[in-house]
């Protein structure tokens, strides 16, 4: 029988706003449930202006007093967090299973990974320098300081619901801001889970807010605030161009990380088993629900069939299961709507050609499992060659000329991650010059780490989050002309 006792400690059915952890003030609630099972695991506020604009007002009212603080002060806040989250790491990677569905070691992953993101945040925070620039007049300085945006407003979905939090909320915390969060309602514990940690980690009371309900009316809230200094947000696209628009009717700032339809381009002067390791941790990982999963396979003549076999056997391999059982390597979809549109684009792979070596239907568990999948004959015309999947289906597409390969690969608007490999250096910087994607990947599938900067280019986002440029998009500049001297 599982043991959810210590997960539950994190579990908040209530918002936090100024401190406080308060229900809506219409009373409605919305129905948080496990993937794997359908059952209901509690229920989370149905929030809605009234709550964002409280919660705004709170971020307001805490940002002078956080915001004056020495920055090795907000450091030992964050230093505090990062090490909360390391010890509580198993109660909030169960937290995350239960309402996510990945298997409780990717959980567990992305939880550590969310205190490596505080973790950096809080070193960056004391480096957060200005300029000293030449002056072209007499008696005169020009310095140029940077300070916090002010009250930032986040967004994050349910894909990674812990760490996608951490790489906003630790950013904006060590600039000096101070943050209202809505996680996404599928995925709401996660987030609210950040409450919890902040206020065990001694963060004064309002510096972090979080709501969860109307999405919509959360959006439009924090968008038209003029408190609100900055939105950031990631998700689809679709949601995010309607976030970019509302906020440039009051020239916020904004940063976007958004769709992506990330090619993997396998020539044949590849190590093919590595290129195969690859492959499985660029697709499989989360079940393919991350924004930087390979959604399109090209694969050079030469090497076609011999990865494909290759690839077959690894995908066979893969156990779907609960994400809370031993052995489980791939979990639930996250609903319904999801399965929906894996099995309507395997269908029309399949429609158009394409050839089934594994899986192609709902796994014999039902509900919203399903099987890892592997087609080949993959051509431009099919539906997968332009849509984000967001599901575990691989697709391979052959080519013939390294031309071919980068043309096919740009085709799309989207240019968040891509990977290929190689064993030519001269192709490696060729390559890496012509793809037109804010990642490369070049001979491995494992691209994030907080130490780097993460973002798209095209319609997958502008900003980038970690690193030491992920701190940018949460300052202003300030240029300080000092005469009389
Ligand atoms: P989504 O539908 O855009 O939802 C993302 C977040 O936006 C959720 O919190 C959602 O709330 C909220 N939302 C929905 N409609 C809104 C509106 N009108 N105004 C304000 N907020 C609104 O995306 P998703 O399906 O959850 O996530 C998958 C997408 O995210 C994929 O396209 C994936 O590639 C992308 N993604 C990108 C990155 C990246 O770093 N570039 C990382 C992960 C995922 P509710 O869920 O409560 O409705």
């Amino acid at each position: 029988m599982l043991d959810l006792t210590r997960a539950m400690t994190f579990r908040r059915q209530a918002n936090l706003i100024d401190g406080r952890w308060v229900g809506a003030a219409g009373a409605g609630t919305i129905s948080v449930k496990n993937p794997a099972s359908g059952e209901e695991i509690g229920t989370v506020p149905l929030a809605g202006k009234a709550e964002t604009d409280a919660a705004i007002a709170a971020a307001h009212r805490a940002f002078p007093g956080w915001s004056a603080l020495l920055a090795s002060e907000r450091a030992a806040k964050l230093f505090a967090l990062a090490d909360l989250i390391r010890t509580q790491a198993e109660a909030l990677a169960e937290l995350l299973t239960l309402e996510q569905g990945k298997p409780l070691a990717e959980a567990k992953g992305e939880v550590l990974g969310g205190a490596a993101y505080i973790q950096w945040f809080a070193e960056e925070a004391k480096r957060v320098y200005g300029d000293v620039i030449p002056s072209p007049f007499p008696a005169r300085r020009i310095l140029v300081t940077r300070e916090p945006v002010g009250v930032v407003a986040a967004i994050t979905p349910w894909n990674f619901p812990f760490s996608m939090l951490a790489r906003k909320l630790g950013a904006a915390l060590a600039a000096g801001c101070t943050i209202v969060a809505k996680p996404s309602e599928l995925t709401p514990y996660s987030g609210l889970a950040w409450g919890v940690l902040a206020e065990k980690a001694g963060i004064p009371a309002g510096v972090v807010n979080i709501v969860t309900g109307d999405a919509s009316a959360i959006g439009a809230t924090m968008t038209d605030s003029a408190l609100v200094r900055k939105v950031t947000f990631t998700g689809s696209t679709r949601v995010g161009k309607l976030l970019a628009e509302a906020s440039a009717r009051s020239m916020k700032r904004y940063s976007m990380e958004l769709g992506g339809n990330a090619p993997f381009i396998v020539f044949d002067d590849a190590d093919l088993d590595a290129s195969v390791e690859g492959a499985m941790a660029a697709k499989y990982r989360n079940s393919g629900q991350t924004c930087i999963c390979t959604n399109r396979f090209y694969v050079q003549n030469g090497v076609y069939d011999a990865f494909a076999a290759k690839l077959a056997e690894k995908v066979k391999a893969l156990t779907v299961g609960p994400g809370f059982a031993a052995g489980t390597m791939q979990g639930p979809l996250i609903n319904e709507a999801a399965i929906t549109k894996v099995e309507a684009l395997v269908h029309d792979a399949t429609a158009r050609g394409g050839k089934v070596l594994v899986g192609g239907k709902l796994h014999a568990l039902g509900g919203n499992f399903y099987e890892p999948t592997l087609i080949t004959r993959g051509t431009q015309k099919m539906r997968i060659a332009r849509e984000e999947v967001f599901g575990p289906v691989s697709v391979l597409f052959p080519f013939e000329t390294e031309e071919e390969a980068v043309e096919m690969a740009n085709a799309t608007e989207y240019g968040l991650a891509s990977y290929f490999f190689t064993r030519d250096l001269a192709r490696i910087f060729r390559v890496s010059a012509e793809l037109k994607f804010g990642m490369v990947g070049i001979n491995t599938g494992i691209i994030t780490t907080e130490v780097a900067p993460f973002g798209g280019t095209k319609e997958s986002g502008v900003g980038r989050e970690g690193s030491k440029y992920g701190l940018d998009d949460y300052l202003d500049v300030k240029y300080l002309s000092i005469g009389g001297l």
